[in-house]
């Protein structure tokens, strides 16, 4: 397995995967979830179609091969093969000849964005439709004219829907999920973007000795999220929240939009992971992707996003034009920092608490009071060890003064319940300074982690 994440190679991976047709279920998202399985080991799960999960029955699987109209003289008007938002997804097999009027009423245009092509599905009624831009519309097609339609395209009640996770085990059952969605067709930000960066991110987690575990789910949006939960009941007892990836990769702000609980772990990670940059805070609503499931209240599992150019808010969204000149890799590897420092920081929100809980500990005894001032350079128990750990990239150069603040915050607070986040709360100390010094504290046998 090669372990690249620059930019060379999120180009060729999203070459690779943007013309693909994807839907909730097909041939276009098992070849997806090959080609992501040449970055991870991906457990790649088929679920029958017509299987109930919950109030919802995983419906046929879909497929295309061709779809296009033609004119009288037998000329290709709208052709899949040149984009495959052209069909609407989902459409059944259709062929024949039909006149303008009723044409029309099959087409899909955005007079508002007149050069787009917008994006359709049909997933849950059976009709046909094409999508095109508004002006061709208007240059290509004329009243009295007559029109050869033809969609290959196919409906399997013996076929299945596709789904895929992966897990990374820690040295606690504690869990957060990494979460993200298969079903869109050629759609760059929305959401090829957070395909990408979600694998790119499990590889790195997948590559460090994790203190919580980590689950990566890979599903088509809404039904796959629906059926995955539904087969997983039991595995979600651990899972205490998340990061649903979704647009990623946009030329724009960052976004955060927060869990439903707001000051969750996950929120809290994810604020201090922006902190330096500008972004939009979104608070949580009923909408959006598969957060909607995950916290529904079987589950209650609070999700977060990060976003860099949040669907709905972009003139391309869901259109021809979120395209891969939309987005750039150097993006979705700013955003992939984004990440990768929330999940550091989740890593270090560890419980401690005090072996000897009277009075403060005698730190020079200890060799844990900075007798020397200034800045220490390197925190000492970050040497060549820690490489096997995920949170080290700590750069915080952490001063005697910090250190001390530090001490004397956490031995006032770890009687084993206060986690790091709480204390980082209180103390407004920094979450690696604070993890440092508790770590210290562990070394010296003076708390023990709970
Ligand atoms: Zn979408």
């Amino acid at each position: 397995m090669i372990m690249q994440t620059d930019k060379s190679y999120i180009d060729m991976l999203l070459t690779e995967l943007f013309p693909i047709c994807r839907s909730i279920s097909g041939n276009g998202n098992r070849r997806t979830f090959d080609i992501l399985s040449e970055l991870i080991p991906l457990n790649k799960y088929e679920i029958k179609s017509g299987t109930r999960v919950f109030d919802w029955t995983v419906p046929k699987e879909w497929n295309i091969q061709d779809a296009w109209i033609k004119d009288s003289s037998g000329k290709k008007l709208v052709d899949f093969k040149n984009n495959n938002l052209h069909i609407v997804n989902y459409s059944m097999p259709y062929q024949g000849i039909v006149d303008y009027d009723e044409l029309l009423t099959h087409l899909h245009t955005l007079p508002s964005n007149p050069d787009a092509i917008p994006y359709r599905t049909t997933y849950y009624k059976e009709t046909w439709g094409f999508c095109l831009s508004h002006n061709e519309l208007l240059e290509k097609f004329k009243p009295n004219e007559k029109y050869e339609v033809n969609i290959e395209s196919s409906f399997n009640s013996a076929g299945s829907m596709t789904y895929a996770d992966c897990r990374k085990k820690g040295s606690k059952k504690k869990e957060y999920l990494i979460s993200t969605y298969c079903c869109h067709p050629s759609l760059a930000n929305d959401n090829l973007s957070g395909l990408i960066l979600s694998c790119l991110l499990f590889r790195e987690i997948l590559s460090f000795n994790t203190y919580y575990t980590f689950r990566l789910i890979i599903v088509p949006e809404t039904i796959g999220c629906i059926a995955y939960l539904f087969n997983n009941q039991s595995n979600m007892h651990n899972v205490v929240g998340g990061y649903v990836i979704t647009t990623v990769a946009g030329p724009g702000e960052f976004g955060y939009k927060s869990s439903f609980l707001g000051n969750h772990e996950i929120d809290i990670a994810a604020n201090i992971a922006l902190k330096d940059q500008n972004y939009i805070k979104y608070p949580f609503i009923p909408d959006g992707s598969d957060e909607r499931q995950y916290s529904s209240p079987g589950f209650r599992i609070p999700m977060g996003t990060i976003t860099k150019d949040k669907y709905y808010e972009y003139n391309e969204y869901h259109t021809s034009q979120d395209n891969l000149n939309f987005i750039s890799s150097d993006n979705l590897l700013e955003t992939l920092k984004i990440y990768k420092k929330a999940i550091q920081l989740l890593e270090m929100n560890r419980i401690y608490k005090r072996t000897e809980p009277h009075c403060e500990f005698f730190l020079s005894k200890h060799g844990l009071y900075p007798t020397v001032g200034g800045k220490q350079q390197q925190p000492s128990h970050l040497g060549a060890n820690s490489h096997n750990s995920f949170c080290y990239d700590i750069t915080t150069k952490i001063s005697s003064g910090d250190e001390i603040d530090a001490f004397s915050w956490l031995m006032h607070l770890l009687d084993g319940d206060e986690s790091i986040f709480d204390i980082h709360i209180k103390s407004k100390i920094d979450v690696e300074i604070l993890y440092n010094c508790a770590e210290k504290l562990k070394t010296a046998n003076l708390v023990t982690e709970v």
